[in-house]
């Protein structure tokens, strides 16, 4: 028999949870936070990964997001920390590397619940965001650091991160921060590892790329490979849902921020009145987001031409009542706004019911504000499960994501400029700026020349922070991520799908981050090779990569007439076959 610690145990389920996770040798700690987070099995890829993790061996696993890696590889981090007896050690116990900041926030807001009840110093460090506090952070001890790979290089150099005491390192998703160049800044903060720490690494593919980076620097590792969760066919594909709770008086400002972030590709945002509708779509437009209204107070005509414009790509945000939205079925459509919630829940699961088709990735937001509880509950009782609620974001959230959105467009541009002939400076930018050059400091000079192209894109209120509420809790939010950050695939296998049958999946090097929308895709392959709209299936958007689903008898001769490379959103970009699905 288990030793069960004492704790209110409400069913049986209860038991059944924890005996399974301690059979994996999990400390009875760290798998009550779990019965609390309403896991109730060990996935796949924690059942394989975690007691090698907990016995002190590397790990290469391959698994994508969704499969529950976070907690795989955490687990055993806390576990180890706790078992370690360390005590007033500054120098971190732990360090994972992540891509994206995004990433890195996610990670650091898991192991942080997961340590909950083991004391555990958790720290996120990604660019974008002002060093000074991570610094002082730092200073005053963490166990546990999640960095992106350049914000963890700046904070070595200047001494404030220290890897000489560390015990465990871990590379999430190491195909991604690979493709992202970060190939050299990893090597350098492995090589400043101990060599006797314990070695983690997860990727979603394995190319020969990651297998050297292991063979070099991992230990005997064991091998976990995790394949993807099929989705039955013809069930429903799944939506990842999230609830922001704001004041009413404050649900425009918050929506504007809300999609300043998540940057929807095409999205109907639902209004009540067709009031609102003109506020809202005021709003949006102020922030430099590209919205058009659509209610009965428009001719037909207008309407006609103000969804093409939505279906073509003029236009990402199309705000409308329901009314007017009845009937409309949007292909393309990745995300479903509710700036009210509706009353009746029927009306929300088909509002919801727009998004995620053929197989791509939808996205419903809601806004709730008190008075509107209710009605979230009677939702949320309809679909069986509790919808995640999430934070608004922050004046610091929007700075960072604005910042970190400039530093991409510029590291893009600059490669591009890079690879072109730089003798030619044909514009005379080269020319006027090394003039500059000598009259100011070079820092002084593109600081200056970001400022001003970053002029135009704010709104009077973003200095302002949004006011926000705790909502009590109905009955049937058991396992929901109360209050924390929204899943990215919408939780726990949701991953990516293999492609259909009779299909296989390209990878093209550009995605949201580049301004990339499912139609440009369409239309740079249907320009530049014989595919014409109808053969191409699934498209999926990433921050920097996009995957797209062409019929598997045409990839051949679409790879060889685009030669590898296509232009979107006029810059280059390689397209090839998805590692991942083929
Ligand atoms: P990840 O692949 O780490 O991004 O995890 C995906 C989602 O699955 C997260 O929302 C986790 O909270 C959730 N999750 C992880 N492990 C489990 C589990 N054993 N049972 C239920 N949910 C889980």
């Amino acid at each position: 028999m288990l030793d069960l610690p004492e704790h209110d145990n409400d069913n049986d389920n209860d038991e059944i949870t924890e005996a399974a996770f301690l059979a994996l040798g999990l400390d009875p700690a760290l798998v009550e936070v779990l019965d609390e987070l309403g896991y109730e099995t060990p996935s796949p890829i924690q059942a394989e990964s975690i007691p090698s993790l907990i016995a002190g061996r590397d790990v290469l696993g391959q698994a994508a997001t969704g499969t529950g890696k976070t907690a795989a590889f955490g687990l055993p981090m806390l576990q180890r920390l706790a078992e370690s007896g360390r005590r007033d050690e500054r120098r971190p116990f732990g360090l994972v590397l992540a891509p994206t900041r995004e990433l890195a926030m996610q990670v650091n807001d898991a192991i942080t619940k997961y340590g909950s009840k083991i004391g555990a110093r958790v720290l996120a460090v990604y660019g974008g965001a002002p060093i000074g506090p991570q610094l002082g952070q730092l200073k005053r001890g963490v166990d546990v650091v999640v960095a992106t790979p350049g914000r963890a290089i700046d904070l070595m150099n200047r001494g404030a991160l220290a890897l000489d005491a560390l015990e465990v390192v871990v590379l999430d998703e190491a195909d991604e921060m690979l493709d992202m160049g970060f190939a050299e800044d990893i090597e350098t903060i492995l090589q400043a590892t101990p060599a006797d720490r314990q070695a983690v690494l997860f990727s979603a593919t394995m190319p020969r790329r990651i297998e050297l980076l292991a063979r070099e620097y991992m230990r005997e590792p064991v091998m976990v490979r995790i394949a993807r969760e099929e989705v039955p066919e013809g069930e429903a594909p799944r939506v990842r849902q999230t609830a922001y709770m704001v004041p009413r008086t404050h649900t425009t400002t918050a929506l504007g921020r809300i999609l300043e972030l998540e940057r929807p590709t095409a999205a109907i945002v639902f209004c009540r009145t067709r009031a609102d509708v003109d506020a809202v779509t005021e709003t949006l437009t102020g922030r430099g987001l590209r919205a058009e209204a659509l209610h009965g107070g428009m001719d037909q005509e207008h309407r006609t031409r103000v969804v093409e414009r939505l279906r073509n790509g003029r236009t990402d945000l199309l705000v409308a009542t329901d009314v007017a939205a009845r009937g409309l079925d949007i292909e393309q459509l990745s995300h479903v706004v509710n700036h009210d919630v509706p009353k009746s829940p029927e009306a929300y699961v088909h509002r919801i019911g727009r998004v995620g088709r053929a197989g791509r990735e939808g996205v419903a937001i809601t806004l709730v504000p008190s008075g509107a509880i209710r009605h979230l509950r009677n939702i949320e009782r309809l679909i069986g499960k509790s919808v995640p609620v999430a934070p608004v974001p922050t004046v610091d959230d929007l700075k960072a994501a604005r910042l970190e959105r400039t530093r991409v467009q510029l590291r893009e541009q600059i490669v591009t400029d890079l690879r072109q002939d730089a003798d030619a400076d044909v514009d005379g930018v080269g020319a006027m700026v090394e003039s500059l050059m000598g009259e100011f400091d070079p820092a002084d000079v593109a600081a200056a020349a970001v400022r001003l192209a970053r002029t135009g894109s704010t709104s009077p209120d973003d200095d302002v922070e949004i006011p926000t509420f705790n909502a009590p809790r109905g009955g049937a939010d058991r396992g929901a991520s109360r209050g924390g950050r929204p899943d990215r695939l919408g939780g726990r296998g949701q991953g990516p799908r293999p492609p259909r049958e009779g299909a296989t999946r390209l990878f093209v090097s550009a995605g949201r981050a580049a301004g990339v929308r499912p139609q440009d895709i369409v239309g740079a392959l249907a320009n530049e090779s014989r595919l014409s709209g109808r053969d191409i299936g699934a498209i999926q958007i990433h921050e920097r990569h996009s995957l797209v689903e062409i019929p598997e008898h045409a990839a051949d001769d679409v790879l060889r007439s685009m030669r590898g490379v296509t232009t979107l959103k006029g810059r280059r970009a390689n397209i090839r076959r998805d590692r991942a699905a083929n």
